[in-house]
């Protein structure tokens, strides 16, 4: 079985942990503050703070910008349900666009129509790793006065006309899960060049604890989303050999663009100048998905359906559904996408590779 993700954890990231646990402070302390150095480094932005999970660094990240009650906050109907429900739970409103079919990422010609005079914040995803259009997403939130939070949870180590993913908008946020292109087990982070906003999220983060005190001086709500030693000393580790990780992601999805290039009724991932996508997932559109999905269970090869519904098709979300969202609903019927992470040998690729394309022959029969 080649199997769709699988985290390399090495004896670095061993033996940190048990440093760390020897050292007896295993809760946020020092690695937690290293971790984040090193991150905001190396992304390029001047602060970093991290959190339990992607999804707790989008939260944090939202009322970091002030989101709340009767905000609106673009995001687009094609992406993890992380990115909607942490606009929920600010009691803001998520309102939905479309996405690019040849990026999946937000269509940023669409967003305008969407302003209103609630709308706060816009918060492109970058993707299965692609970064989103960030130049004219930037010109249109500085037309309209609107925060941008970019939700990097798939991106680490993307770059867009030369400019890390992490160093956009007001803040980016980042996710750690197992599966992401570096791991902490669970964690996230927020990178931003705002003082202030690094001040609030380390604050909000930590149950509204004032940064200078000593003590419990807790001047607005707060939750626990600290993230542990444990976690941040396989981060520092994960995070030496991103580098190395993605480059194996890349070279990948190149020889998957090489050999499914031509391949009847599927359409590879779109490859952009001056654009570094580090694959997160590697995700084709195919005609009749049932059928490679079919073939590649036949052959023990692993996939992912990222993701099977549009946002707004979840029973809790549709009541943000509205008409012009065509793409999110059409790519969730045609994308699937194969395995592409570091622990793949050449030969499993050729193999997927094969069993793809085989599956495509036998559709044109
Ligand atoms: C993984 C992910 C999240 C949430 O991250 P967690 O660490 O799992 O909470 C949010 N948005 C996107 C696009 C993701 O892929």
């Amino acid at each position: 079985m080649i199997p769709i993700a699988n985290p390399v954890i090495g004896d670095e990231e061993k033996a940190a942990v048990s440093a760390v646990l020897d050292s007896g402070m295993i809760a946020s302390g020092p690695k937690t503050r290293e971790f984040e150095e090193a991150f905001a480094d190396y992304v390029g932005a001047r602060y970093a703070v991290a959190t339990t999970s992607g999804t707790t660094a989008l939260h944090t990240g939202l009322l970091s910008l002030g989101v709340g009650s009767g905000d609106e906050v673009i995001v687009p109907s094609f992406s993890f349900i992380a990115t909607a429900n942490a606009v929920l739970f600010c009691g803001a409103t998520p309102v939905f666009c479309d996405v690019d079919p040849d990026t999946f990422t937000i269509d940023v010609s669409q967003i305008e129509d969407l302003v209103t005079d609630r709308t706060k914040a816009v918060m492109p995803v970058h993707l299965y790793g692609q970064p989103a259009d960030m130049a004219p997403l930037m010109d249109l939130a500085r037309r309209h006065d609107l925060h941008v939070i970019g939700d990097a949870c798939q991106a680490h180590g993307a770059s867009y006309r030369g400019r890390m993913v992490g160093s956009f908008g007001d803040l980016e946020c980042f996710s750690f899960y197992p599966t992401k292109n570096m791991t902490t087990g669970e964690g996230g982070m927020i990178t931003t060049d705002s003082e202030e906003i690094a001040d609030l999220a380390a604050s909000i983060r930590n149950h509204g604890r004032a940064q200078t005190e000593r003590g419990y001086a807790h001047d607005k709500v707060g939750y626990n989303y600290r993230m542990t030693d444990i976690a941040a000393a396989i981060g520092l580790q994960q995070l030496e050999r991103l580098p190395g990780l993605n480059e194996k992601r890349k070279r990948n999805a190149t020889m998957l663009n090489e050999r499914l290039g031509d391949a009847d009724g599927v359409v590879t991932p779109a490859v952009l100048d001056d654009v570094e996508h580090v694959y997160h997932q590697y995700t084709l559109r195919c005609d009749d998905r049932a059928k490679v999905i079919e073939h590649m269970e036949q052959n023990d090869v692993g996939y992912g359906i990222y993701y099977p519904q549009p946002l707004h098709a979840y029973p809790h979300l549709q009541r943000f559904a509205h008409d012009g969202l065509e793409w999110s609903e059409r790519l969730a019927g045609e994308v699937i996408s194969l395995p592409v992470h570091p622990s793949l040998s050449r030969r499993d690729v050729e193999t997927l590779a094969g069993v793809v394309s085989e599956a495509c022959r036998r559709r044109g029969r």
